[in-house]
Formats: structure tokens, sequence, C-alpha cells
């Protein structure tokens, strides 16, 4: 790194990665397939470096939310299978199919736009279909009275011309959460799962190579639920529920401080004066701010690893910079690092001062923080 760049950066530690993959892929069943979810640019850490690393661990398949993610992949030499998990326009059929990508297909009336496209070329599109359990979001709706409805719909997607019906998947609403109405919810979004895909099969003769359900709290907390492949985000990148099975967290965000100064009692600090000292301050600006992806909403509600110990965040979150409150800590001084998340400050008291889940923190790291690898 350059000094230019000494202000603020995130350190991804790329063996943690590794150790979390093969740690997630031992505690699987024998035969199970691995999907790597490497969406929101591998949830801040580098889709592209994650994935060439995933690719040479002998990871099975890559998830990512849009044509232009898997693209990106394409490009920078991933040859790996890659499943798009959202919604692409039925008018790049060709691109998908050029490039070896597999999509996602939500409805029977997408599936007919595919098959359209595909017919047109006179070429074959890699599908799999994803089901509505429970999630309510993208999939064939098939609770409660909509399950005989459903299994036709898939059936006749997966007969229509062009189109190669490799898998079938669905998402769990609240598997990660703990609780016994958490608990009966994802079994009966599980239960529902294997039902649709056992009547596709009697009622269809339709059979699925890759079925999968298990995200990171399932593969946590439902090692049951693996069937042919597991999907996790989250726990590849050293977050959720991971403790169980050892993972580590991947990525560490630090920044510098830029100048430090003493303020009398009753001086107000930052943006709408939110912020009032009680006794001589010895108060830092940190290089990072909102735009940088610290969330504003934590402002006055957070502490940072600096020195021997934690310094308060006092004021409003700016757009480049922030301040905290250096008095306790001699320690620290001009140009010392501090950590926002990592080793030492838990990413759980920041997301929660935000109100929020480390997901967000993760992929809201901005494209001015440089990505540090080692
Ligand atoms: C994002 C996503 C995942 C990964 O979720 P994690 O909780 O990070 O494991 C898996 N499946 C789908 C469909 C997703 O959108």
């Amino acid at each position: 790194m350059n000094d230019l760049q000494k202000r603020t950066w995130a350190e991804i530690s790329l063996d943690n990665i590794r150790h979390n993959y093969r740690a997630i892929r031992a505690s699987l069943p024998a035969g199970c397939r691995f999907l790597g979810v490497v969406k929101a640019d591998a949830y801040g850490h580098g889709a592209l470096t994650v994935s060439r690393l995933l690719q040479e661990e002998g990871a099975d398949y890559l998830a990512v939310s849009c044509l232009d993610e898997a693209l990106e992949l394409r490009q920078g030499g991933v040859t790996m299978p890659i499943l798009i998990l959202g919604h692409t326009p039925p008018e790049y059929t060709g691109t998908l199919i050029a490039m070896g990508i597999t999509q996602t297909v939500t409805c029977l009336a997408k599936a007919v736009e595919y098959s359209a496209e595909a017919a047109k070329l006179g070429r074959d599109l890699k599908i799999h279909i994803k089901l509505d359990t429970g999630m309510s979001r993208l999939g064939f709706l098939c609770a409660g009275g909509y399950f005989d409805e459903g299994v036709q719909n898939v059936i006749d997607s997966c007969r229509l011309p062009g189109l190669i019906p490799e898998g079938v998947y669905t998402h769990f609403a609240v598997s990660d959460e703990p609780g016994a109405d958490c608990r009966d919810y994802t079994l009966g979004q599980f239960r529902l799962f294997m039902d649709m895909i056992r009547a596709v099969k009697e009622r269809g003769g339709i059979e699925f190579a890759i079925r999968h359900c298990a995200n990171s709290g399932a593969v946590a907390n439902y090692p049951e639920m693996a069937l042919d492949m597991v999907r996790p985000g989250l726990l590849l990148y050293g977050y959720g529920d991971g403790g169980k099975l050892g993972l580590r967290p991947c990525m560490r965000l630090v920044t510098t401080v830029s100048t430090i100064k003493f303020y009398e009692p009753g001086t107000a600090v930052s943006y709408g004066r939110r912020f009032v000292t009680q006794r001589r301050t010895r108060m830092g600006v940190l290089a990072i701010g909102y735009a940088d992806g610290l969330p504003r909403a934590a402002g006055n509600q957070c502490s940072f690893a600096a020195g021997d110990g934690f310094a308060p965040q006092r004021g409003s979150i700016c757009m480049d910079m922030c301040m905290v409150d250096l008095t306790e800590r001699p320690e620290v001084d001009v140009g010392s690092q501090v950590e926002l998340f990592g080793p030492k400050c838990s990413i759980y008291q920041l997301s929660d001062a935000a109100c929020t889940i480390p997901y967000e923190l993760l992929c809201a790291v901005s494209k001015r923080v440089p990505r540090v690898y080692f």
C-alpha cells in the first residue's frame, strides 16, 4: 500500500476465507457440493479475488445476484459454474448461454420467455427452479392452496424446449434465528420443499440433479438440510453462527487519526451539535465517514479499538470523517491506526449501534476503501 492510501482501508485475510471454506466443507456429508455466494462483491471482500480462491480450492458453484456480477467473474477468468440468483431480462438469454451462466427461473411466465429466446438461438439455457416456500420473495408459489398449481407450473417450465433444469432450490427466512417458532417455520419450509420435489417427480417424471436450500443459517443450525449442495455466504466470511465450526472473520476495517485537539467543557462537536463535551477532552478526527461505509446511524453510540483499548465515537458521523474521544487513550497519536471492526472490535457492536446486521456493514464498505489482501 502506498502512502496515499494510508487513510482508511479494509484488510482481508485470504487465509481465513480459505480456512472457512475448508471448515464448512469438512462439515458436509460426503458428496455434498459447495456453492459460494459471492454477490455484492463477495459481501465487500472482492468477488473476483474470492471467486478465484474458491475455484482454486475446488468449490463446485458460485452465486451472484445479477448478470453484471456474473460477467465480471467470467471476464476475470473464472470458469466454474455460476448461478444468478436474481432476475435477468430474457433478452440476455444469448449472453447467459454464451458465457455458460446458469439462470434462476422463478415462475412459468419467465420460463416461457427464456425458452422462446433460447429456441430462437437454437441453444439451451441451464436453469435452477426457485420455489417460494415461505420467504415470500422470488419463486414459484407452492404453499397451501398453491401446491398443485405450483407443481404443474414447475413441470410445465421444465418441459419447455431450450431449458435444461439442472437444479431446484428455496431460501429460508429464519434459519439463522433462535427459538422454537423459527425452528418450526424452517422445518415447515424444508418439508414443503421436499414435498414439491417429490410431487414434481411423481407427476412429471422430472428429477433435479442439484437440490439446495442451506444458506448460512441452515449450514450452521440444520446440517440435515445440506441435500446435494449448500449455499452459504456470510459463514464463508466468518460471521453468523460460525462459532461451532471455528470460522474466522475475514475483514478488518481500519482507519487512521488525522488530527488531535483539546476542547474545553461545553464544546459542541460535529453537525447538529449532537455531542457536547462534559470535560476537557482530547478529541481525535478519524479519516472515515459514511461515504466509506461507516453507518451514520451509529453516531454517538459506538466505540472503536484504538491503542490499548477503545475510544468512544462522539457526535454525528460525517461523510468523510468522524470524531473519537481519546482522553483515556494517551498512547494514541496522529497517524495511529483505529479498528472499526475486526479481531479487537466486534462487528456486532457496530451493527447493533446502527440497528442493522453485519451483512449490511460488510456490503457498505465503499469502493473508496482500498482492499488489502494478505
Ligand atoms: C444471499 C443469499 C444466500 C446466502 O445467504 P447467507 O445468509 O449469507 O448465507 C443464499 N441464497 C440466496 C438465494 C441468497 O440470496
